[in-house]
């Protein structure tokens, strides 16, 4: 067991702390503010390969593994958690489910647009009445001759007026439960395809998220993704891998909400002395200190298990259950630290409270990563 990053791994890190000192931190109160996507930066990120950062090179892709894309992920949070949702959904939502079930011809058609294409991804599972029960999903899928004619309509769709390719699940037999869901891949300029409400959100205003409704959308025949029938192993799986990226996007929220507290404690002084003098702070700052560095091993540990090709269903349910829980319990303590400060938007500490909020609930809520990990104990 070695607890080091390779050198291409800290490259990488080095690379995207620079990219998110120099492009992401300046705008991310006004991406706050504002809730425009953060456009310029996401074709600096083409530029720099990490859209699409673990599609092969033969595709366009920078043939990175899953924990470089987590490394990514984690030091974009660590200024604008919308920056790093917009990656870790195009990653791990979009790329990943097209790379590992796609045919060839579907690999050569849709990963090069994902990545040298610049073409915005995206992942359609949650309705209306079908969220931590995904199985419940109503959007039907119809095959007419060469095609299918799909109908419903999907929820709190990341990147869903901004994207151009979506994995959607829809049912194409009702009567088999979850095993008539499919997967198709489908494109937003296929004919019946329209983005519904754009959602006003808490936190994470950079990341646009709207609702993709489906009327009569003709889809190809060959845009089916894995088999007839699997669509709902399909989603499973690809959400294992994405609550990778969600723990590292907690984990940069946290990391980068206790940089704040240290330097703030350090600068403010009461009872004349600064406030990281008192042990109070100290203890604080120390527990946010080790729930970062515990959350950092069971995210790499997730993220390498994916790498290797093992199963790390369990342990992708780990990291994200701790970070979510730990990014929420620092970003609000950090805020106490900074006072009636840190309730202003003068300071990043209120925008790092309302984006850690979301990881505890998408891709699947803290209760619902607490049945994962429970399941995959023996317990039955
Ligand atoms: C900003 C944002 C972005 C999102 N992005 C996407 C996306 O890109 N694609 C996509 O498909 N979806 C997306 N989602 C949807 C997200 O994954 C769901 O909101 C989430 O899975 C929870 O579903 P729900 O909102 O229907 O809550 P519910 O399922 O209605 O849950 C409500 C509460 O009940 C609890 N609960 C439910 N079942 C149980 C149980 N068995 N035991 C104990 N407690 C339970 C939940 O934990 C939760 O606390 C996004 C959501 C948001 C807010």
């Amino acid at each position: 067991m070695d607890f080091h990053l390779s050198r291409e791994h800290e490259l990488i890190r080095k690379m995207m702390a620079d990219f998110t000192e120099n492009e992401v931190k300046p705008i991310a109160a006004e991406t706050d503010k504002t809730g425009a996507y953060p456009r310029e930066n996401i074709e600096k990120l083409f530029d720099l390969g990490v859209m699409g950062i673990c599609v092969p090179k033969e595709y366009g892709g920078a043939g990175a593994d899953p924990l470089a894309s987590a490394i990514c992920i984690e030091e974009l949070s660590k200024q604008c958690a919308s920056t790093g949702d917009i990656v870790a959904t195009h990653n791990g939502l979009c790329c990943d489910p097209i790379l590992t079930h796609g045919t060839e011809e579907q690999k050569k058609k849709y990963l090069p647009m994902l990545t040298t294409g610049r073409k915005v991804g995206a992942f359609c599972l949650t309705e209306p009445n079908a969220g931590s029960d995904a199985s419940k999903g109503q959007t039907e899928a119809k095959l007419v001759g060469d095609h299918y004619v799909m109908n419903g309509s999907k929820i709190f769709i990341t990147n869903g007026y901004v994207a151009d390719v979506f994995v959607v699940f829809a049912m194409t037999d009702k009567s088999k439960g979850t095993r008539g869901i499919s997967a198709f891949i489908v494109e937003s300029s296929f004919p019946g395809f329209s983005v519904g409400k754009h959602e006003e959100k808490m936190g994470l205003h950079g990341s646009p998220t709207a609702e993709i409704v489906f009327t009569d959308c003709i889809v190809p025949k060959e845009n089916m993704l894995g088999k007839e029938g699997k669509g709902f192993g399909i989603a499973m799986q690809t959400l294992d891998g994405g609550r990778i990226g969600i723990a590292a996007q907690a984990l940069g929220i946290a990391e980068g909400a206790l940089n704040e507290a240290k330097e703030y404690t350090k600068g403010r002084v009461q009872f004349g002395r600064p406030i990281a003098a008192f042990q109070n702070t100290q203890f604080t700052l120390a527990d946010m200190e080790l729930g970062c560095q515990a959350g950092k091993l069971l995210t790499y540990r997730a993220a390498v298990m994916k790498g290797n090709g093992e199963r790390y269903t369990k342990e992708a349910a780990e990291a994200k259950l701790f970070c979510s829980e730990h990014a929420m319990k620092t970003t609000t303590k950090a805020l106490q630290m900074f006072g009636g400060y840190g309730y202003t938007k003068d300071y990043p500490m209120e925008r790092m409270m309302r984006d850690a909020k979301i990881t505890e609930i998408y891709e699947g809520t803290s209760e619902v990563q607490r049945i994962v990990i429970s399941a995959n104990m023996g317990l039955r």
